[in-house]
């Protein structure tokens, strides 16, 4: 469609021929909201608040402690794992489940650092989301002796590891995951992908890596606070050391020794308690990923992001590669007074974010995301701009989260 901008009933006509279509209702929305912040935090799936209600009543209510054995809750951080390994190009026993991306960061750094114990330089992108690159601060503090350098130096051929995002929070800008990674380890070094914001967005294929973490609560729309993933190449699995070593990664937690005696494979990445309600979510979640064609999620991302770039046309600069196959599966739009600007087109039902200091985003999910979505949010943000409607004082003030 490039040069061409539909109209409204070209769009309607998309989504009535949309091969994803039936995806729109595994999802429960709102009436009257356009949702372009599954980049952020997805929507529910229709069936999580049934699974939840399940896990409660039953499993909870009825199996008490026994829920453990009887619902499956010990070995959920290793099945849930097996379940998102298709969704990033691994295979089953290569992924746990558990804690946050943050703490999955940290783990697959330190883990990463061992394992070149000759090398003294962690490459890490200043322009990441700032969670990977403090973690990696809080290690390099704690372990001493390391040196921070910015990926913009691309030196790699002294590092030990490189941690970097196969697609930006803020600009959606896309990594090579294949060529970086071919690129670190010629120099040399272990590289450790974050993958939040790609995964459940297009085919993710992290399997030449070392190391991948991401989260389930943006497109894979697990849940607030849903738990994240750590994926540990095979070939490091023998001698990769989990540094948080709680008793879940221990050989025989119920055993109860006094040492620490690492598990077999990636159980060993295992922390603590699995978050057993998060799990629910995120469990009703990949009922409705088993079935999704990926190729296409990302061919209807592309062309989504394409029609919101050219409705907008050159009325607000692109922060965004302009090409949609270097992008993920978001818009970013700078606009200096993005913040109300945002906040006057969320009370008109178009929900995107803010990123300081001046980025407006907007992300595409295509499972519950149409054509004609995305028309009437580029309309309304013209309307926005055209008749100035951030210009009330309603949306000066900041809220807590932006
Ligand atoms: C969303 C996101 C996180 C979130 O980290 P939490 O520990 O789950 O709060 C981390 N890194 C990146 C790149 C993200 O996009």
């Amino acid at each position: 469609m490039t040069g061409v901008t539909l109209d409204r009933d070209q769009c309607l006509a998309l989504d009535a021929a949309d091969p994803l279509r039936e995806f729109k209702d595994e999802f429960v929305l709102p009436e009257g909201v356009i949702y372009l912040v599954g980049n952020s935090l997805g929507a529910p799936p229709r069936r999580a608040a049934e699974r939840l209600r399940q896990a409660v009543e039953d499993e909870w209510g009825r199996h008490l402690v026994g829920g453990w054995n009887h619902a499956g809750w010990y070995e959920q951080p290793l099945t849930a794992g097996d379940r998102i390994a298709p969704l990033i190009g691994a295979g089953p026993g290569q992924v746990v489940v558990g804690n946050t991306t943050s703490i999955a960061v940290f783990q697959a750094v330190a883990a990463a650092l061992r394992l070149r114990p000759d090398r003294r330089v962690i490459v890490s992108d200043t322009r990441n989301f700032p969670t990977d690159h403090y973690m990696v601060q809080g290690l390099a503090s704690l372990l001493g002796g390391y040196e921070l350098r910015d990926l913009a130096d691309r030196r790699f051929d002294d590092a030990a590891v490189v941690l970097l995002s196969e697609v930006d929070y803020r600009t959606g800008a896309r990594q090579d995951v294949r060529a970086v990674t071919a690129e670190a380890h010629a120099a040399g070094a272990l590289i450790v992908w974050d993958v939040c914001h790609s995964v459940g967005a297009m085919e993710v294929d992290v399997s030449e890596a070392d190391f991948a973490v991401g989260c389930t609560y943006k497109y894979l729309n697990a849940g607030p606070g849903a738990p994240a993933f750590l994926y540990v190449n095979p070939r490091h699995q023998a001698a990769a050391e989990n540094v948080l070593s709680g008793w879940y990664g221990h050989a025989e937690p119920f055993a109860f020794e006094t040492g620490y005696r690492p598990a077999e494979g990636v159980r060993r990445f295992a922390v603590s308690t699995p978050h057993v309600l998060s799990f629910a979510g995120l469990e009703a979640a990949l009922d409705v990923w088993e079935r999704v064609p990926m190729a296409q999620v990302r061919a209807k991302s592309m062309a989504l992001g394409e029609l919101f770039v050219e409705l907008v046309g050159d009325r607000l600069e692109l922060a965004s590669p302009a090409d949609p196959a270097a992008r993920g599966s978001q818009v970013s739009l700078r606009h200096s007074d993005g913040y109300p600007v945002m906040r006057a087109l969320i009370d008109r039902g178009v929900h995107g974010d803010f990123r300081a200091p001046d980025v407006l985003r907007f992300g595409f999910a295509p499972l519950y995301i149409g054509y004609t979505d995305v028309y009437d949010a580029a309309t309304t943000l013209l309307e926005v701009l055209d008749k100035e409607l951030w210009r009330d004082d309603r949306y000066a003030t900041r809220l807590a989260v932006t």
